[in-house]
């Protein structure tokens, strides 16, 4: 088989397994809804409401999946926004679901604050 050849079925391959797991998603959404009661599960927001994959080497479950607003999902993925409007993760890192507390905390450790290192510490 050519190089392309094998590229060509590996992309295909990968994209079927995203694919796969999009729809293995959809398939909690009604539930996630239910439990978030169309807030964001991480400031309680209400702006473009979608299913957040925390941990996509896992099989998608309800502990895994969280529903999380646009600005939320962008700085899980890393977008660091102003100290002063993450204070809600003060309370978020309490959360008893791993999808919504393990992103918390892992946001509130990269913010520069006497109080996110406050909060950790009392975790
Ligand atoms: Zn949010």
């Amino acid at each position: 088989m050519s190089v392309q050849a094998w590229q060509h079925r590996s992309m295909a391959k990968g994209k079927a397994k995203h694919e796969a797991r999009l729809q293995e998603i959809s398939l909690l959404g009604k539930d996630l809804a239910r439990r978030a009661k169309q807030r964001c599960e991480l400031c309680g927001g209400k702006g473009d409401l979608r299913p957040y994959d925390a941990d996509p080497n896992q099989a998608p479950t309800m502990s895994s999946i969280a529903l999380f607003c646009a600005d939320c999902r962008a700085r899980a993925e890393g977008r660091d926004d102003p100290e002063a409007e993450l204070r809600f993760l003060e309370g978020a890192i309490w959360s008893d679901i791993p999808a919504v507390g393990e992103t918390a905390r892992a946001m509130l450790g990269r913010v520069d604050a006497g109080w996110a290192r406050a909060a950790l510490e009392m975790l």
